[in-house]
């Protein structure tokens, strides 16, 4: 895995231990000399990822729509910061330039890109691993709510398996490098993503 893309909260959340996560990935990926893609923010918990990998000499990419650069500051350790017209530019940008997608604690918007990614992964788009860092047992009832869907007929068992859930930022680099696709009922082009 040569880039890891990592959506997570523009917020920093009501608990240390957020950032601290956020932090020990960003760190991680730079032992390894994995680059970041991300949103490009300073602050709140995609800050902390940008913080980590800098502070260990590894290099974020920051991909920002030209709109949001009137209300967000970009990260200043940056290697490269995109700036693309549209949300939907940025995440089609992300999903191209990274190999794996893992979402850390976040809101509304890291939950939209997760869905999005792994959607497109169950529908034979890319075949790119997504995964969730469960930091404190945060995700815990989406866990379970995804259990639901698979029980109730809404989501098949072999694209619930996809997501690969950790709650370690080593092992979910691990896990990460070594993941497998499933079959899936056929391949589409990715340039029609
Ligand atoms: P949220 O989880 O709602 O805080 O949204 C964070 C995710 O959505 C990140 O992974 C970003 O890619 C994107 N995003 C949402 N809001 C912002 C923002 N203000 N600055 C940069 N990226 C953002």
């Amino acid at each position: 895995m040569k880039r890891l893309c990592v959506y997570c909260g523009s917020n920093p959340g009501r608990n240390p231990y957020y950032l601290t996560a956020a932090r020990n990935l960003g760190e991680s990926l730079a032992t390894r000399g994995i680059g970041l893609v991300y949103g490009g923010s300073a602050f709140g918990v995609m800050g902390a990822v940008a913080d980590g990998i800098t502070a260990g000499g590894g290099e974020a990419t920051g991909i920002i729509p030209r709109d949001l650069l009137k209300k967000e500051t970009p990260h200043n350790g940056l290697a490269d910061l995109k700036i693309v017209d549209s949300m939907h530019d940025r995440k089609a940008l992300m999903v191209k330039l990274s190999d794996g997608f893992a979402a850390l604690p976040g809101g509304l918007g890291t939950l939209e890109e997760l869905f999005e990614v792994w959607t497109w992964a169950q529908l034979g788009f890319h075949r790119k691993p997504c995964a969730l860092l469960n930091v404190h047992s945060y995700y815990d009832p989406l866990i379970a709510f995804l259990d639901q869907a698979v029980e109730e007929g809404f989501i098949k068992a072999k694209h619930r398996a996809m997501l690969i859930v950790e709650n370690d930022p080593e092992k979910l680099i691990a896990q990460l490098d070594s993941y497998r696709p499933p079959e899936v009922e056929r391949w589409l082009d990715k340039e029609s993503l």
